[in-house]
């Protein structure tokens, strides 16, 4: 096998580095900056340049990563290496190893709907297809992006008619910003969550357009949010930090959605089905895209995945990894480890001293 799971991380040894290592090791590459995907500690990264500040405030100052352009082939010991856009978040990459005339992808995160804060999906033909499938049953499949958020304008719309704040809750890194950089933001003011703008900072910073964003903690102390739309990450639900919004509606934008069950889990006024993952009908396409013969899943629904696909004579296996999916690091822990490049976002008051 060219790249093979190990007790550190997913590894290649004719190349003797690791793709998105769960331990630290002296060489990873890196597919994007989700805490389940990059953690701190490895002696030398390489990731896609398209998101290297973010990846950078992710990791720390010293970490020592090297960026690498879309496409561009990196020799690692004998063996080719490239990173191709995975349209899941700022710099999410797929990482593409040749080795020996056989080519393996490790897809990290992808999702094939337009999202404006990065570049979309490349399909790259491979022998070995390692994919994601957090959303792997038939019955996750996404409206289209502009309906939407067509809903979302509504909700903030009709909010602000009402003189209401319009609380939205989505994970700091990826979601906030497509949301940003999505909605109408014509309607009203927009107001963030530290967490949200430390992140921000970073997306600014290479590059990508959003709309003005007030931190919450720089706004005035008896300032009215009648008609404004918070972004925040899910941590900040059910804390004190949102008594200053006054008469607010809130809402919860996630994959899980979907699913009546988290809807009226996480108790929110509405829920809109928005994920940065693949749904069911974008898994299949973007396998079938790849011409692969074999496939690997990693996380998520793997089993259903793996039954669909050898059910249709593909070679298909589970591959034990410890990415954890949107339930896991993408929702509960990136607001809590971001710290703004000035430090100051570290201590948004009313938030007990933790910005998740
Ligand atoms: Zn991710
Ligand atoms: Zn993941």
């Amino acid at each position: 096998m060219l790249i093979a799971p190990t007790p550190k991380g997913l590894y290649c040894a004719a190349g003797d580095f690791y793709v998105d290592p769960w331990q630290p090791v002296d060489r990873a590459v890196i597919t994007h900056a989700h805490s389940d995907h990059a953690r701190p500690g490895s002696g030398a990264y390489l990731a896609s340049r398209a998101g290297l500040p973010v990846l950078q405030t992710r990791l720390g100052p010293d970490a020592s990563i090297e960026g690498l352009a879309y496409g561009e082939v990196r020799d690692i010991g004998g063996v080719k290496v490239s990173l191709h856009p995975a349209g899941h978040v700022l710099g999410s990459a797929q990482v593409r190893v040749e080795h020996g005339g056989e080519v393996w992808v490790v897809s990290g995160d992808y999702k094939l709907d337009p999202d404006p804060t990065c570049a979309p999906f490349e399909p790259v033909r491979c022998n070995v297809f390692i994919t994601e499938s957090t959303f792997g049953l038939p019955i996750y499949r996404w409206q289209a992006p502009s309906e939407i958020f067509g809903g979302i304008d509504r909700w903030w719309a009709r909010n602000a008619r009402d003189g209401r704040a319009s609380v939205l809750f989505g994970y700091a890194f990826g979601k906030a910003q497509r949301i940003l950089a999505s909605v109408d933001a014509s309607i009203g003011p927009i107001v963030v969550h530290g967490a949200v703008e430390s992140l921000n900072y970073g997306y600014r910073e290479c590059g990508v357009a959003l709309p003005e964003t007030t931190l919450v903690s720089d706004s005035h102390p008896r300032r009215d949010y009648a008609g404004a739309l918070i972004v925040a990450p899910p941590s900040a639900q059910s804390t004190p930090w949102l008594r200053r919004f006054g008469d607010y509606s809130d809402a919860f934008a996630s994959g899980w959605m979907a699913i009546r069950g988290a809807r009226r889990q996480r108790s929110v006024d509405q829920g809109f089905v928005l994920s940065d993952h693949a749904d069911w009908p974008s898994l299949l396409s973007a396998i079938g895209s790849t011409g692969a013969e074999r496939v690997y899943v990693t996380h998520g629904q793997v089993e259903p995945l793996v039954r669909f696909l050898s059910e249709r004579g593909l070679d298909a296996q589970a591959m034990k990894t410890e990415f954890e999916g949107e339930a896991g690091a993408e929702e509960t822990k990136p607001g809590s480890e971001w710290s703004s490049p000035e430090g100051k976002l570290h201590s948004d008051p009313g938030f007990g001293g933790d910005p998740s």
